[in-house]
């Protein structure tokens, strides 16, 4: 029966290739989620390359409708200007600009103010000939009553300069200053009150009064910055030199003057470039390296033209970049940057391609924060998947260990129920055939019948004996609470035992050791005594050789042991936890074909579990096993 039950057990390379195939499994999901990632790296990078050409779409959508629209409020003059930005009219004589000032000088200035003629010939005679300077001043003096703006003004000059000569600063001065409160008058081309701001500069540095020199040099530099007067370039550059170098410490950086200075100097190069340019058009141009975007339209002798500088620019590149997560860059035809750089990485719409008057350049404002979310999920997915596998194989591994449990749970049962039936049909056997030979009358002997019958309650109780222990073996697996616990002496329940154990093996030699003392225990005398008999019969069945079986109670100070030993044949090391429970048996004993159940030692290791106490058993192949039973004392008062 045995070799045909082994069957039932599954192979430790069953386990190996369980386990395989799990490892498998995880390999793949592992290969598959690497797989994954991969495509998953390759669609981000393709997602970002559209969201490029997207932003960089979008970008040019942004620079045309603000180019149309500067433009129409440029030349329809249909609302206010953008910062930074300038429209100018020009023609040979003037040059208008919205808004007024923005221009610091101009490309054409207006012609001087008339003065009729000779009227300054008797002031200049006296002033260079013999009458001398005092009767010159005189003369202009007189002049500087004179109705026309432009006869005063010139008067006013000429008596300054005449003063100075004549080495009356102050006088001097204050001609000057009277000549600086006439405006729109010209001069040899030039602004009247800006020859005397000019002029009172130079005679303040002759005169040493540096402190007001200085205060009226930055007061005339601000001006000058602001576009008061229409200047040339020329002009306007000597003149703001100058009135540097007279303000001195003071001649500090004004805010806006380069960009402004960006936009005039535009201007004037458009101008003059009028007639080797189209008649209308858009242009980067570049001044002291900064960018100035310039549309014109030319109708001569008049030119339209709208200027907008970098901050303008940079304002285009601030829409196109606040919705999306780019940084733009604007570059002219050359491939030259004009403002901002971006990475390699990036999307260009070329100037040749959409008409605008630069390339546009996008690349992702933070590729690394692209990297580090991208291998964030990477982590998340390789953690989740390491859980998974983990879980996989944990789950298969517990999954196979149940597994083998019900085989071998099924295993023991028909091995229990195969020893049962045997258990139970060898004494019925006899019993049948002896109760029908006494039946049919076929014993005529009075002896032989005596024996018969004998054998007949012999067999009847050893089936009542089988019967009962697996009913209590019921009882004792269902816990202590179907226990009946009484206050006995362990010394008398180990002699009760002992001696209705020596009428049951008869031929056997018991050797019993008991204290002289009382030993208390609170026990279940039936099972406690099931317990014992167990042990005994075990101690028989299993010494073939050897007919003695000794028990030994002994006492600790809180501890009564009951010990049962045989010179048998032993338990291996492999054998001594797992024969305590239900249907296992011996390798060794199942091999040498005893009779037996299984759920002896199981039912005694529930007793003495029941009673608080634990099994001991020590062994050795060959030698013997001892079984000891230690069970806690009552506790007496
Ligand atoms: P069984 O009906 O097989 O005797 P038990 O539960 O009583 O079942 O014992 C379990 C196993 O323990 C036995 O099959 C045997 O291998 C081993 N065994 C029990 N008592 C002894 C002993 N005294 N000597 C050697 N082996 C023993």
């Amino acid at each position: 029966m045995m070799p045909l039950l082994h069957w039932f057990r599954p192979p430790r390379s069953l386990l190996t290739l369980y386990l395989a195939g799990a490892i498998t499994g995880v390999v793949c999901l592992a290969w598959l989620a690497g797989r994954l990632l991969d495509q998953e790296q390759a669609v981000e990078l393709q997602r970002a390359r559209e969201q490029l050409e997207v932003a960089a779409d979008r970008a040019v959508a942004v620079c045309q409708r603000s180019l149309n629209e500067l433009e129409r409020r440029a030349f329809a003059a249909d609302g206010p200007l953008p910062p930074d930005t300038v429209a100018v009219i020009a023609d040979r004589l003037s040059v208008r600009s919205r808004p007024a000032g923005r221009l610091v000088f101009v490309p054409v200035v207006a012609p001087s103010s008339d003065v009729p003629p000779g009227v300054f010939t008797a002031g200049e005679q006296a002033e260079f000939g013999k009458a001398g300077l005092a009767n010159a001043a005189d003369i202009y003096r007189a002049l500087t009553r004179a109705p026309s703006r432009a006869v005063r003004a010139g008067a006013l000059v000429r008596l300054g300069r005449t003063l100075r000569k004549a080495g009356r600063h102050a006088e001097a001065l204050q001609a000057y200053a009277e000549l600086a409160r006439v405006d729109d008058v010209r001069i040899e081309g030039r602004p009247a009150d800006l020859m005397a701001r000019e002029a009172r500069c130079s005679v303040l540095e002759e005169t040493g009064q540096r402190d007001v020199l200085e205060r009226e040099a930055h007061d005339l530099r601000r001006d000058l910055a602001s576009g008061r007067w229409a200047l040339t370039r020329a002009a306007w550059e000597f003149a703001f030199d100058e009135a540097s170098t007279w303000a001195g410490a003071g001649a500090t950086s004004i805010d806006g003057l380069d960009a402004a200075v960006a936009l005039a100097a535009a201007a004037d190069t458009l101008w003059r470039q009028r007639q080797d340019r189209p008649a209308t058009g858009q242009a980067l141009m570049r001044h002291a390296d900064r960018p100035v975007l310039a549309e014109w339209k030319v109708e001569p002798p008049q030119m339209s033209a709208v200027l907008a500088g970098r901050e303008y620019l940079e304002t285009i590149c601030r829409q196109v970049s606040i919705d999306a997560d780019v940084e733009v860059a604007l570059e002219d035809r050359d491939g030259q940057p004009i403002l901002g750089r971006v990475s390699a990485a990036r999307a260009v719409r070329t100037a040749a391609d959409t008409g605008l008057p630069w390339t546009i350049a996008i690349a992702a404002a933070h590729p690394d924060r692209a990297v580090a979310e991208a291998s964030a999920r990477r982590r998340l997915l390789l953690a989740g998947l390491a859980i998974v596998g983990a879980l996989i194989l944990g789950s298969s591994y517990f999954t196979f260990r149940g597994i083998q449990r019900e085989l071998a749970i099924a295993r023991l049962q028909s091995e229990f129920v195969s020893a049962v039936s045997h258990e139970f049909r060898t004494p019925l056997t006899s019993m049948r055939q002896l109760s029908h030979m006494l039946l049919e009358g076929r014993v005529i002997s009075d002896d032989r019948r005596g024996q018969y019958y004998e054998v007949l309650v012999r067999e009847s109780e050893r089936l009542h004996r089988l019967v009962e222990r697996l009913l209590s073996f019921g009882r004792a697996e269902a816990g202590a609470g179907r226990y009946r616990f009484e206050s006995l002496d362990a010394g008398d329940l180990v002699r009760t035992v002992m001696t209705n154990f020596q009428r049951h093996a008869g031929g056997w030699s018991l050797e019993i050791s008991t204290p002289s003392t009382p030993c208390p225990l609170r026990a279940d005398r039936e099972m406690l005594s099931l317990a014992l008999w167990n042990l005994l019969d075990n101690a028989m069945k299993y010494s073939p050789e050897c007919r003695t079986i000794w028990v030994e109670l002994t006492l600790d100070r809180t501890y009564a042991s009951i010990a049962v030993r045989d010179r048998g044949i032993g338990i291996p090391p492999q054998d001594r936890q797992r024969i305590f429970r239900k249907f296992e048996r011996g390798v060794q004993a199942a091999e040498s074909g005893v009779q037996g159940t299984g759920i002896g030692l199981a039912l005694v290791h529930h007793v003495v579990k029941a009673h608080g106490g634990e099994m001991r058993l020590e062994s050795e192949v060959g030698s013997g096993s001892t079984f000891t039973m230690v069970i806690p004392m009552e506790r007496t008062a």
